[in-house]
């Protein structure tokens, strides 16, 4: 059986786009380009191979559904094109017909017939209290699978795995103060199980539709991203906030915004967390390129590992 990194080298082998082309077309910066920009034959013809031979299984545990609703946010590319070209997404929750029994048969019927090569998206976190019995995501052979029991099972028959959101990235809010139920993320869950499935981490409160598409495309396409020490692409979690926001030359000369609709002065102290932060937000902006946090609020740091609660309270200075 091959192992997953020499079946990434021979679709890096067999995709013809650069890595240099790809990352250009992942990183643009504003409206209208970016993620827009994988549309180029090369990538889609690249894609079109992966569909075949890489389906994305996407199961939800312990979350809000955010990190979905920001996916389904795509617009350019629409999310269905990224439905029927960019992904082969044969299993989510909230958006797949089918349901019951039959639904969750068949996921894991993929992933045994693609043992090794599908690529697992984990939504939310994983409840490991009470024997996982916190979160049941369905029934096989009219037994209750949990959270635990997925994670377990599929976690370690995939080829690789997308932590999406702040809960699968590094427990999020179900892990904050209090925890009740022993929620985890999906890395300490394959540290504690000793499940060696390469994890990409793409966190945020929720993620940004580019990061989710992106990264699934660069795997499909180029395999791993580079990934820094928090298992983040640096292609979208390379730079600080802080550094590049363009309240920075206000920051510097002191001048500090007392209310949020200040419209120019820097808002450190009403809570902006962006000094902490690494992601591309300043630049891609969100709601298709409309506008960003520090734009009408304050960034909360909330692709950091130690949000929420490193970043809380949100409306205080840190
Ligand atoms: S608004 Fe936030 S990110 Fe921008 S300069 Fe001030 S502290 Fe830094
Ligand atoms: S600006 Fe900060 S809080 Fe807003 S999405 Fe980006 S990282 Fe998260």
């Amino acid at each position: 059986m091959k192992d997953e990194k020499q079946l990434l080298e021979e679709q890096q082998k067999t995709t013809g786009v650069s890595r240099r082309s790809f990352l250009k077309a992942v990183t643009g910066t504003a409206a209208g380009i970016g993620i827009s920009q994988m549309f180029n034959p090369a990538l889609v013809q690249a894609m079109q191979k992966a569909l075949k031979t890489h389906p994305v299984l996407w199961i939800q545990g312990q979350g809000c559904t955010g990190c979905s609703v920001s996916l389904l946010n795509t617009v350019d590319p629409s999310i269905a094109d990224v439905l029927l070209k960019v992904i082969s997404l044969q299993f989510h929750p909230t958006i797949m017909a089918s349901e019951g029994e039959t639904a969750m048969e068949n996921l894991y019927h993929i992933a045994e017939a693609y043992k090794g090569k599908f690529s697992l998206a984990v939504e939310g976190a994983i409840p490991m209290g009470a024997d996982g019995k916190y979160c049941i995501i369905g029934e096989v052979g009219h037994k209750e699978v949990t959270m635990v029991d997925a994670m377990k099972d599929l976690g370690a028959k995939a080829g690789s795995v997308l932590a999406i959101g702040a809960c699968a990235t590094y427990g999020g809010i179900p892990a904050a103060e209090g925890n009740e139920t022993g929620a985890t993320s999906v890395m300490d869950f394959f540290k504690a199980s000793g499940i060696k499935t390469p994890v990409v981490n793409i966190p945020g409160c929720p993620p940004h539709p580019d990061w989710i598409v992106g990264s699934i495309a660069h795997l499909l396409t180029k395999g791993i991203p580079e990934l820094d020490d928090y298992g983040r692409p640096t292609v979208f979690f390379g730079e600080n906030i802080h550094d590049n926001c363009p309240r920075l030359e206000a920051y510097e000369n002191g001048d500090m915004a007392e209310k949020m609709s200040d419209p120019k002065n820097c808002r450190a102290e009403l809570g902006c967390k962006g000094p902490d932060t690494y992601a591309d937000c300043y630049k891609r902006k969100w709601n298709s390129g409309m506008n960003w946090c520090v734009d009408n609020a304050v960034c909360i740091g909330c692709v950091e590992p130690d949000f929420p609660d490193g970043k809380s309270p949100f409306y205080e200075p840190a």
